[in-house]
């Protein structure tokens, strides 16, 4: 049977060249000087690492083509214009079905660039495969006065409680606030499952160490403690690209980091639109290296749960 992928691929001819960038000099980030260009720019230059974290997978952007600030729109429907890019057709949770983005290549990445896409969002699962979830994304986010030294040592307490399971992860600076900790699964599990495990891996933790962690979404209680927010685990749920610029002041880049990396992070927006392309040129070695080559899933837990 042909994928759900290839058929709307033949039925929609996609041109291959990149498409023209138009207002150039467009500020974005108004109070960092940074256009149009610089944006189209940066994305040139890092589209060989951005790809292979969105390609063939629904994909939500953030666009904002009055800059930062203005207006900006979370994007998920193909919309008029779009030619380079590829879509699948989903069902919606309304039950209706709906034209999704999915970014194959460097034009479809060059033309949501050129429609002012700042930030770039994919599922944990592939459009070929919408139901089967490939990552778990753990987002922790910190509520008001919790210092960015409490939130690296969650993430490295929530990495070992996951090396207990057997489960192999994977550090993220998001370029926010935040850390983001995230588990491949190979071969992926349901979202069901992937759901069931998010969220009690998120309570029992919050469970047990409540002075420092919650799992409710309930902004009011969050002082002084961290959000474990499993809710990026599901169907239709993104979370942010590593590489993705973040629009948010001076054009922070959500970084992926080995975890030795973790002890020197500074702060979850400590790269840039400025700095991390001559970074990923002098880089030895992605810290992500194999990280779709590890075989493990949620078929341990599954049984003792
Ligand atoms: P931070 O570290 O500052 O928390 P973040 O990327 O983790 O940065 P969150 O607000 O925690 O930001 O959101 C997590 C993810 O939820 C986002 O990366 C995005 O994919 C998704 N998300 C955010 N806003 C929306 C929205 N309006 N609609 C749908 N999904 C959203
Ligand atoms: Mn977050
Ligand atoms: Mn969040």
């Amino acid at each position: 049977a042909r994928s759900r992928t290839s058929r709307s691929a033949a039925a929609r001819a996609r041109p291959s060249g990149l498409p023209t960038l138009s207002s150039p000099d467009k500020l974005l980030f108004p109070d960092a000087g940074i256009t149009k260009q610089d944006v189209w720019d940066y994305y040139a230059a890092i589209s060989e690492y951005l790809l292979p974290e969105i390609a063939g997978r629904p994909l939500s952007v953030i666009r904002c083509p009055g800059g930062i600030g203005q207006d900006c729109f979370f994007q998920k429907h193909l919309t008029a214009g779009l030619e380079r890019v590829s879509t699948v057709r989903l069902k919606e949770e309304s039950g209706r079905n709906a034209h999704y983005l999915v970014v194959e290549d460097e034009a479809g990445l060059m033309e949501l660039v050129q429609f002012n896409t700042i930030e770039f969002h994919p599922w944990g699962a592939h459009a070929a495969d919408p139901d089967v979830a490939d990552r778990v994304v753990f987002d922790l986010d910190p509520g008001e006065g919790v210092p960015f030294d409490e939130i690296k040592r969650a993430a490295a307490d929530i990495r070992k409680l996951l090396e207990r399971l057997e489960l192999e992860s994977f550090l993220r600076a998001s370029g926010g606030k935040g850390l983001h900790v995230v588990v491949p699964l190979n071969p992926g599990c349901d979202w069901d499952l992937t759901k069931r495990f998010a969220r009690g891996f998120a309570e029992a933790l919050a469970q047990s160490q409540p002075d420092r962690f919650l799992a409710t979404a309930t902004k009011s209680k969050r002082s002084k403690r961290i959000f474990i927010d499993y809710l990026r685990n599901g169907r239709g749920a993104t979370a942010v690209a590593s590489y993705s610029l973040r629009g948010r002041p001076d054009a922070p880049v959500a970084m992926p980091l080995a975890w030795r990396e973790l002890s020197k992070l500074p702060a979850a927006n400590a790269f840039g639109l400025a700095d991390v392309p001559a970074r990923l040129r002098r880089r030895r070695k992605d810290p992500w290296e194999g990280i779709d080559r590890i075989r493990q899933n949620l078929a341990r837990w599954a049984k003792g749960n």
